[in-house]
This record gives C-alpha cells, structure tokens and sequence, in this order.
C-alpha cells in the first residue's frame, strides 16, 4: 500500500494553467476526492498522477518514490474513467482479464480466478460470459472498475465514473464503490464536479478552483468550516453575507445592513458571515432580520425557502412548512462561520 504526494505540481496548456503549484498529499489507503467546477484542473491533475501528463513543475511521489519519468503502464494505478471504454467485441471476463495484460495475476491465481474473483468482488459473479452491452451502465462501470483493479494496483484513480449514470444508480453505485474500496484499502484519488457526491464518498476532499487548492479537509470539514469564500459557496447551499464591523463594537458582533449580528467566533477582521440555510430558523430569537418569503420548494424530507433581505438572496430550509409573505428568521451564534 502507497501513499500519494503532489509537490508544486504545475500543468500549463499555453495561456492556460490547468494545475498551479499543487501540494496534497494521499495516505495510504485514503480515499480522496477532488471536487471543483468544470474546468478547475480535476482531470488534469489525475493526469498527472497517473503520468498521461508530465508536470512542468513540482513531483508526483507513490511512497517516497518519485514518479517523474516513470511511463504509465510502470506506475502501478488502476484508471477508470467517465465512459464504460468496455471493448464491446469482448466478453466481460475479457475485458477484466485485459487488466491483465501488463501483469500476471497475483501468486497462485490463474488469469481465469483472477477474473472471476474480481467480478464477485464487484458483485458480477457468474457475468463474465455476457457482453458488455448486454449489461447496465453501473455494471458496465463496475465491470470496467474490476478490470482497473485486476493487477492489484497500490493508486486506484477514479475520473467522473458515476457521471454518465443516472441519479438512483449514481447512489448505489457510489456506496459500493466505496465499500470495494475499503475492503480493498487501497489508495484512491477520485475525481467529480458533484459536492454531494464528493461529501457523501471521501475520507478527505480538496476543493479545486482556477488550478488552485482552496481547501483540503474531511466532508464534515469543508462543510461546516469553509476556509474561503469559493469552498463556501462551491460545497452547498449557504448564505454569505458581506457585512462590516459596528462602529462602537464591544468584541463578536458583525453589522451586515443595519442588523447586528453576534459570532461565537474570535471576528480576527472577519466581516463575512456565512449560515448554511438549515441554521436559519423562523422560530429562533437570536440573530433575527426580516425577510420576504418568495418562493417554497419541496424537497420530500425538507422545504427549501427563497427568500429576500432588502435585496440579498436568501435560502432557509426548514423541516416545517414555512410561512408565506413577510416574515422573521434567525441563528444561532455557534452556527455562524466568518470569512
Ligand atoms: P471538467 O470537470 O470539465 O472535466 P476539469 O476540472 O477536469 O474539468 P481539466 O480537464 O483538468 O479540468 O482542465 C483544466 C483546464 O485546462 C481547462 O481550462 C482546460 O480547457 C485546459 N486543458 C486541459 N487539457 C488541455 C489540453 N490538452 N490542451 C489545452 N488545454 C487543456
């Protein structure tokens, strides 16, 4: 088993720069999640590990071993990407013995039991004989999946594998891969855009923006404790309002238009005060400010409220109906956090 590092990685594509002096660093058997929009140097930065791409700053280490110069095929990853990339004139049992191809099986196994014990492991025993297209999306992906971890590689990378699936299989899909790859204990760097996903998957997440890491945290982390103003408003819903420092301020209060708010946090300067919209109570008589209620959404479990504040954009989510029109909500102080 291998831990990963990046060390000031930099990737640039003439005026762009895909990945901007990246440190993370994987632990062994971690499963690790970059998460960031569409453009934010995800795939670039799998790239890179897996040795698609060669850095033009900055290393890529597995252990304490430097991968620069190191081709793909002796870098000892596993890759699956967003589409299945099954050979379609190939049985399953064909395409996971593919895996194979660089690599003979671990001591004692055939290429046959290999196969067949990586499609029980993903929960396909008794497929290898199907065609691809004879089988769904998630297991297309699953099959593609066995087929990365045939050698027993120490780097699972996993780009976008869920994203071509629909949302109940996304669910499913995303548990069991997790369960594989806790069993397995091996080192994983998954890629997605999705922060839910991102949330519900990984041991630790980094927050990718412009090349840039905003912030590397465990999902409770980066959830509750946002370390920029980006991770704030990237993972989840939440408010952020810019507000200022009262004029005569005996300590943690921030005035954000002409309510006063009280932080449990040391303010250190602060002025922005972000409340995730599930802190936001119409019942709570700390923290009141007036709002509009514009529009209610359902969401099964919850309502998610619109509502406007002189003109900011507000979103209360409750687990009652809310009420119409005009109305007052509030927070706690422990529930604020200050950029
Ligand atoms: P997505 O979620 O859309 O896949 P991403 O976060 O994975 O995005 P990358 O694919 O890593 O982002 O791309 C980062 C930036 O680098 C983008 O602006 C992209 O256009 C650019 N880029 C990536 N690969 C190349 C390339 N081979 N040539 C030129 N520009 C590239």
């Amino acid at each position: 088993m291998t831990g990963l590092e990046l060390d000031g990685v930099t990737r640039a594509f003439e005026e762009t720069t895909a990945v901007d002096d990246v440190s993370l660093s994987v632990r062994d058997g971690e499963f690790f999640t970059l998460v960031g929009p569409s453009g934010c140097g995800k795939t670039t930065t799998l790239r890179l590990i897996a040795g698609f791409e060669p850095p033009d700053a900055g290393d890529v280490r597995f252990g304490d071993e430097s991968m620069t110069g190191v081709p793909p095929e002796e870098r000892d990853v596993g890759i699956v990407f967003q589409t299945y990339a099954l050979f379609p004139h190939m049985s399953v049992a064909e395409n996971v013995a593919y895996g194979l191809r660089f690599r003979d099986p671990p001591a004692g196994q055939t290429t046959e039991e290999r196969v067949d014990e990586l499609l029980e492991l993903v929960d396909l025993g008794g497929f290898g004989d199907r065609d691809p297209d004879e089988l769904s999306g998630g297991q297309q992906q699953r099959v593609a999946l066995a087929r990365a971890l045939a050698p027993g590689p120490s780097v699972l990378l996993l780009d976008e594998p869920m994203s071509a699936l629909d949302a109940r299989l996304r669910e499913r899909l995303r548990v069991q891969v997790k369960q594989i790859q806790s069993d397995l204990d091996i080192t994983t760097v998954y890629v997605t855009h999705d922060q839910s996903e991102a949330l519900a998957i990984s041991d630790r997440v980094a927050v990718l923006n412009a090349g840039q890491v905003e912030q590397v945290g465990t999902p409770e982390a980066v959830y509750r404790e946002p370390a920029s103003r980006f991770v704030a408003e990237f993972v989840g819903d939440n408010n952020v309002f810019d507000g200022a420092l009262p004029v005569e301020t005996e300590g943690s209060s921030v005035r954000v238009q002409d309510v006063e708010f009280h932080v449990e946090e040391a303010i250190d300067g602060r002025t922005t005060v972000c409340v995730r919209p599930e802190n936001l109570l119409f019942d709570c008589n700390t923290n009141q400010f007036p709002v509009r209620v514009e529009n209610v959404e359902f969401l099964g479990d919850a309502y998610r409220a619109h509502c406007d504040w002189d003109g900011r954009d507000v979103l209360v989510k409750t687990r009652d109906e809310p009420p119409s029109g005009d109305a007052v909500v509030g927070f706690d102080p422990a529930d604020a956090t200050l950029l």
